[in-house]
């Protein structure tokens, strides 16, 4: 069994979500006078996190908005600064196929030449290179301009920004600030959730031996919750291990290397698997066997 090292752990909750739109908004602002002074803006997209840099860069890079004010807003005073050096941040994704091809619409000179089925990118990189690529389109997020309200006018959006005094007058306002969006509340957007009474325990783990075939993401389905092991490079993986809540303080507690060894416990051992899905797996494992003798050996989970 090869073992692991942990760099870095923390937690996030998992909750479902979903939305519905009430069909007369009411919009909540500071006083009965607008301000006088507004920069007029066609398309006004609140949040650079990923979504919004996203959304600024297809319509920068849409020949049909050519002609359109762009305008990005961010809260935060900084960006993410990502550097070669700096250690993997524990917040991935797994970009699939169609995410890809979304990427390549917005930078058409340089085509990927990635044939994978899916590729797992942190998410300050892929920030960084919207956020670069929309420079060519000379669009960059303003930094400290956090929404505060908004009112609608006759044929568009008053913005009210919270340390500016210049407000935005706006065709269309997007709401990309996030899963616990503010502008979606002050829209009276309404929202449906759960919580599924698990936590999310991410992390990246440094592999024991250097392994230059690691590129399967491995995730392992316990009556737990799923444990998955995302490649990264030929060292480093990002883990993503959903726990009950009553799980997750015990497992948070530990010690690393007692947590490396709940780790290689929860892929390779039956500790936390139920009988019904092992035989389950077993015969997948065989059907696979029989079929390309080899397999396992090659695609072999590297714990
Ligand atoms: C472990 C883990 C794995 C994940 N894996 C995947 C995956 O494989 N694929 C996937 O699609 N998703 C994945 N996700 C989810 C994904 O990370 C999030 O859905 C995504 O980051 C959300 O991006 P966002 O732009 O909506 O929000 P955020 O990244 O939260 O960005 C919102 C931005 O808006 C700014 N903001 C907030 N309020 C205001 C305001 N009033 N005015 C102006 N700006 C404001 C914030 O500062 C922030 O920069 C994963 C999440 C986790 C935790």
């Amino acid at each position: 069994m090869r073992q692991l090292l942990l760099l870095r752990r923390s937690l996030i909750s998992v909750r479902f979500s979903s939305y519905s739109v009430s069909p007369q908004a009411t919009i909540s602002h500071d006083g009965p006078n607008p301000p006088t002074l507004a920069e007029h803006v066609d398309i006004t997209i609140a949040g650079g996190g990923l979504v919004g840099s996203a959304m600024a860069l297809a319509f920068a890079s849409s020949p049909l908005f050519k002609s359109y004010k762009i305008v990005l807003l961010e809260s935060q005073s900084k960006l993410p600064q990502v550097s070669k050096n700096k250690p993997y941040s524990n917040r991935v994704c797994a970009l699939n196929a169609q995410s890809i091809n979304l990427f390549e619409t917005f930078d058409q000179e340089h085509p990927s030449e990635n044939d994978s089925l899916a590729c797992i990118v942190e998410n300050d990189v892929i920030q960084s290179c919207l956020l670069e690529r929309l420079k060519q389109f000379h669009i960059e997020p303003r930094l400290n301009s956090k929404v505060k309200n908004f009112e609608y006018e006759e044929n568009s959006i008053r913005i009210k920004l919270q340390d500016e005094k210049i407000n935005l007058r706006t065709g269309l306002l997007i709401a990309a600030d996030g899963y616990q969006s503010s502008i979606r509340e002050m829209a009276r957007i309404s929202t449906m959730q759960w919580d599924y009474n698990q936590y999310g325990i991410v992390a990246t783990l440094q592999l024991a031996d250097n392994m230059p075939d690691n590129i399967v993401a491995w995730q392992r389905f316990l009556p737990t919750g799923p444990i998955a092991c995302l490649p990264l490079s030929n060292t480093h993986s990002s883990l993503v291990w959903t726990v009950p809540k009553s799980m997750h303080k015990t497992l948070m507690q530990l010690s690393d290397e007692q947590f490396v060894a709940e780790i290689n416990k929860a892929f390779t051992s039956d500790v936390y698997k139920q009988s019904g899905t092992i035989s389950i797996t077993e015969r997948i494992r065989s059907y696979w066997q029989k079929l390309i003798p080899g397999i396992l050996k090659r695609n072999l989970c590297p714990f």
